[in-house]
């Protein structure tokens, strides 16, 4: 890395002209965006965009999103919007929204894997929108982690990471929302949602466009199995520790599911990952480690924290963790989507 730049209270322009020059050189950058960060390079550049899955060790067959910061910059990228996806640019963008589109021949095949369409989003993050505006290109970038790993939305999370994988990181504070972008793909008027996030399927049926989730979001890819979006195949987020993920909307049976897991398990080394509001129950059990993933009353709150706690828990000597679980609407969707899949599929529905 040359440098750790800290735009957290503003934006340095002489230090922002230097980053974009690197990028248009084939650099690449940690940065924030409002998601989580990302590992961005110059979608044009097919070199540059190669530097990007050997930084992650990102799959070869795992595209990348396309990010923009104006409506000139999607002309270059994609070569057919329908007025249904532009019904979503208009409502949702600049924002945590990416749309799969048919790609132009400029974006290279790696950045798609070979596949004739591309997933793009206009973020809103002041520091990242600068960042593509003063560059000029596009900039690919998936999510800023070594693949596998929980999304970074911290850079004190993700730097000894990646600071030898990449040329500059800019630190722009906590990621306001903690999840990546929902991400949908559109047949006419209706709008797959591949991945979910913090644009819910609530808002999007609000448009008035018909809403699809997915199979599989909550269904582990079988081998050979066709999906809609290759990430769906490779496993996310995971903790090394064997990972439980509980769920009722009847508190006490989730509670005394919990308790029971806890005692059949008394020997061993346990983290609990639950609301705030919990933390009285658990915190006087001799084999429990509480560890909080925010207030069950702010589900927003509980997307920021997400990735930072299951980092954490790798750095336990523990046996057993286990999480509590949310209601599967608004944003709980794509808390249970990303905590369904920390578990690999071990999830216990009362
Ligand atoms: P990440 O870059 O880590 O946030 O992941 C991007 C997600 O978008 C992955 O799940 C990809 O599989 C998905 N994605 C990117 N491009 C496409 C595409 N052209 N078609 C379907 N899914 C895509
Ligand atoms: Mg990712």
């Amino acid at each position: 890395m040359k440098e750790l730049i800290d735009f957290k209270e503003k934006i340095d322009k002489d230090k922002l002209e230097e980053v974009c020059k690197s990028i248009k050189d084939g650099s690449v950058i940690v940065f924030p965006t409002e998601t989580v960060y990302g590992i961005g390079a110059n979608a044009l550049d097919k070199s540059a965009v190669k530097k990007i899955f050997m930084a992650k060790n990102r799959p070869t067959d795992n595209p990348l999103i396309v990010h923009i910061s104006n409506y000139d910059m999607l002309d270059k990228v994609v070569s057919n919007v329908s007025k249904y996806e532009k019904i979503l640019m208009d409502k949702f963008w600049p924002g945590p929204l990416t749309i799969i589109l048919p790609k132009k021949e400029e974006i290279p095949n790696i950045v798609t894997c070979n596949l004739d369409t591309v997933g793009v989003r206009m973020p809103s993050n002041k520091i990242a929108i600068n960042i593509i505006e003063k560059s000029g290109v596009p900039i690919a970038a998936p999510s800023a982690n070594i693949s596998g790993k929980p999304s970074g939305t911290l850079v004190t999370d993700i730097v000894d990471e990646l600071k030898d994988r990449v040329d500059y990181i800019i630190d722009g504070g906590i990621s306001d929302i903690g999840l990546e972008s929902t991400v949908v793909k559109l047949d006419n008027d209706v709008v797959n949602i591949l991945r979910p996030g913090a644009i819910t399927k609530e808002d999007i049926l609000s448009t008035g466009l018909n809403v699809v989730l997915d199979k599989h979001l909550f269904k582990d890819v079988k081998e050979n199995e066709k999906v809609a979006s290759p990430g769906m195949k490779h496993r996310h987020y995971a903790p090394k520790v064997k990972t439980i993920l509980v769920y009722s909307n009847d508190e006490k049976k989730e509670y005394d599911r919990i308790c029971d897991i806890i005692n059949e398990n008394n020997n061993k080394k346990i983290s609990i990952l639950g609301f705030n509001e919990n933390k009285e129950k658990y915190i006087n059990k001799p084999n429990v480690k509480f560890m909080c993933i925010g207030s069950k009353h702010d589900l927003n709150s509980v997307a920021k924290n997400v990735f930072t706690v299951l980092r954490k828990v790798d750095k336990y000597d523990l046996d057993l963790s286990i999480i509590e679980g949310v209601e599967k609407q608004g944003i709980g969707l794509a808390i249970m989507n990303r905590l369904t899949r920390a578990c690999g599929y071990n999830v216990i529905e009362l």
